[in-house]
């Protein structure tokens, strides 16, 4: 049974020992792939409230106390999905690159978005969204709202040559000065912060 409760979901998980996290793996897992299209599941959402989630993108993977120790600064957006709300869909910024430690591994792990193959970005997001729920926090949390600035009224009229600017195109961000971000709106690209 997956839990649909915004609220249930909106509390922070507890850490848990390592056996009884992989007992907890054991079960998230078997609960994914009932799932029809899931590629991830946090204890939280089947009612436990213990640090421990699963990602099941190229393999299985089980994490247990997980923690973002580095996180890139370049970030990107990416339609999302949740089992727990599985009639929305949200266009959320995650970050291109992480790397995580977890109590049932002994090195640090790796995800990056940046790469040719679609299935790193999807479990380098899967990652982000599975630790969120962990602290309580959902995918709508993350929303990007690409609400495009215009100067003058929503935005200064005047913005300096060195002010660093967020443009999207599609679903690529980038952030950088505006005197390099000017020439870049008249090829489709929309300031938005
Ligand atoms: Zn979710």
């Amino acid at each position: 049974m997956i839990i649909e409760d915004k609220m249930k979901l909106e509390q922070k998980c507890s850490p848990v020992s390592v056996k009884e996290g992989e007992e907890i793996g054991v079960r998230l897992l078997h609960e994914l792939r009932q799932s029809e299209n899931g590629i991830g599941l946090a204890a939280n959402q089947i009612g436990i409230n213990k640090r421990v989630c699963v990602i099941n993108v190229k393999e299985p993977i089980v994490l247990i106390n997980p923690k973002i120790v580095e996180k890139s600064k370049e970030q990107f957006v990416f339609p999302e999905g949740c089992l727990s709300f599985p009639d929305s869909k949200v266009k959320t910024q995650r970050h291109q690159d992480i790397v995580v430690e977890a109590d049932n591994h002994k090195g640090k792990l790796s995800f990056s978005a940046n790469s040719k193959d679609i299935n790193d970005a999807f479990e380098c997001v899967c990652v982000q969204h599975e630790i969120d729920h962990l602290d309580g926090i959902t995918m709508f949390d993350r929303e990007f709202k690409s609400e495009p600035l215009v100067r003058g009224v929503n935005a200064p009229l005047k913005i300096g040559r060195n002010q660093r600017v967020t443009l999207t195109k599609g679903s690529q961000t980038k952030t950088l000065k505006y005197k390099k971000a000017e020439p870049m709106l008249e090829t489709g690209w929309t300031l938005v912060k």
